[in-house]
């Protein structure tokens, strides 16, 4: 059950390279596993391993690949065991080999193994996907482009949850599907070279621009689409309801640069800063200087530096070698990477009263060190403003947000929170002001983590699950790190 990075390639010359530098681009959706999986006509290889792609992949491994089709993916657990069995892709011999990579989250994982009776080697939710598929699949007569899209239709109606998918099928093509409301991004582009046509998929179009496609359009929500050696392709509308796609994906989870359901990330990022600052107007402090907490609130910071036109200045320092905290899989390592992770410039800040602002604020301890780093370098006040509105529940669809109990929006009011991260003043985003930045119809938002209205049934028996999968999950990456 990932948080992950997908990319397709449909290729005129050799996948891997690709690949590789695809991956590349969207590393930041997944630090702790990588795959490929390549086709030469029908000879298949498949490689992968726990850890960064430019660990699990050296030049001779690429060089090894062979095949103009592949699949890549990079891969971080949000539930489930980090292991290497759970990387993917994963592929299947019977009713047809393919092989398959996704990215989200399957809510009713467990009910589907009970239904289809199935024996899984791993704990990650493509496995199960790609069972389901092969199953429906096996019920066609024959395997052709129409048993496809009809094991698609009845593999979607089992899912529940959120999922990008790209299956390479080395005698067909390459086919893909993705959830009826689009929760998680997937574009799909192509490129002209001297010798024919390529064509590509990935989750972010950053992929496809650093590889010389042009985006065509993002896979519809519902859409499954079959491409074929010709590259050619046939596409069907399986499902049609509501869009609800993940509010996150702007907030803090994409690259900046990217652009999903044609709203780029830097420009919504900036009129979130809009809106913050609209906030912030509304009480009686006064700021001498606004700081950004590299890297994803610079982009806030900087457009309410300028609504307020109050000064904008770098006064943390972010070691770059170091990952993200909020998606360190666990406390240790987490607390950890704050402290070697962000160094203050005490002369902008020394005297002054800051206005600190971050993306969002998850358990809070992040933001507690942050505004006691900025004290201790001798800011006069420090007040906090936050990109994303509370976060008071859990994701289900993909996103590593922890439990409710963990979640410090979800008990404490915002004078609480002020009171216990240490800041003179704390100032969220609305979600009014959240929908405005993003710019997409609200009803055409996931907002769930803010609201708890799930766009999708989560009983209460898969909450207390997930609540236990990832508790354990925790304990088994701990547990882990003391023995590497
Ligand atoms: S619950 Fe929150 S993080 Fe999860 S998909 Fe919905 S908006 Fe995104």
């Amino acid at each position: 059950m990932d948080m992950c990075g997908i990319v397709g390639i449909l290729g005129t010359s050799k996948a891997s390279s690709e690949l590789y530098n695809g991956l590349f681009a969207i590393q930041h959706r997944g630090q702790n596993g990588a795959g490929m999986y390549v086709a030469d006509g029908k000879n298949t290889q498949l490689e992968k391993d726990k850890g960064l792609i430019d660990e699990v992949f050296d030049q001779k491994k690429l060089d090894d690949l062979t095949g103009k089709w592949g699949l890549g993916h990079v891969r971080y657990p949000t539930i489930g065991s980090n292991i290497e069995q759970d990387a993917q892709p994963f592929k299947i011999e019977e009713p047809i080999e393919m092989g398959m990579v996704h990215n989200g989250n399957i809510v009713n994982y467990k009910e589907l193994i009970d239904e289809y009776d199935l024996n899984l080697e791993s704990n990650c939710d493509l496995e199960l996907i790609l069972h389901v598929f092969a199953e429906e699949l096996k019920k066609e007569e024959e395997i052709d482009s129409d048993a496809l899209f009809s094991a698609a239709e009845r593999t979607m109606e089992s899912l529940n949850g959120s999922y990008s998918v790209i299956t390479l099928i080395p005698e067909m093509g390459m086919f893909v599907f993705r959830d009826p409301r689009g929760i998680r991004p997937f574009v799909f582009g192509k490129r002209m070279n001297l010798d024919g046509t390529s064509l590509a998929l990935a989750s972010e179009n950053t992929v496809l621009d650093i590889l010389g496609y042009k985006v065509l359009r993002d896979v519809t929500p519902g859409e499954a689409m079959l491409i074929k050696e010709d590259r050619s392709y046939q596409s069907r509308q399986i499902k049609n309801v509501l869009p609800k796609h993940c509010m996150f994906e702007w907030v803090y989870f994409a690259r900046t640069d990217s652009t999903m359901e044609r709203i780029n990330v830097y420009e919504a990022r900036f009129r979130l800063g809009r809106e913050l600052a609209k906030r912030w107007r509304k009480n009686e402090h006064k700021l001498d200087v606004v700081v950004p907490v590299p890297d994803t609130a610079r982009t806030y910071a900087l457009a309410l530096a300028e609504e307020l036109d109050i000064p904008y200045r770098e006064g943390l320092m972010r070691n770059r070698y170091v990952g993200r905290t909020f998606i360190m899989p666990d406390e240790t390592s987490r607390e950890t990477a704050v402290k070697t992770k962000l160094n203050p410039i005490i002369e902008e800040v020394k005297g002054k009263k800051v206005g600190l602002v971050d993306d969002s604020i998850v358990r809070g301890t992040t933001s507690k060190k942050l505004v006691n780093l900025m004290k201790k370098s001798g800011a006069e006040e420090v007040h906090f403003l936050v990109g994303c509105p509370p976060i008071i529940s859990p994701c289900y669809y993909g996103i590593d947000i922890p439990t409710k109990e963990e979640l410090k929006a979800s008990k404490k009011s915002v004078e609480e929170i002020r009171k216990d991260i240490g800041a003179d003043s704390l100032t969220y985003q609305t979600i009014e002001g959240l929908v405005t930045g993003i710019a997409k119809d609200k009803d055409e938002l996931c907002l769930a983590c803010l609201n708890e209205n799930y766009p999708t049934k989560v009983r209460e028996d898969i909450r207390e699950y997930f609540k236990e999968m990832r508790k354990e999950s925790r304990e088994k990456v701990k547990e882990q790190s003391k023995l590497s």
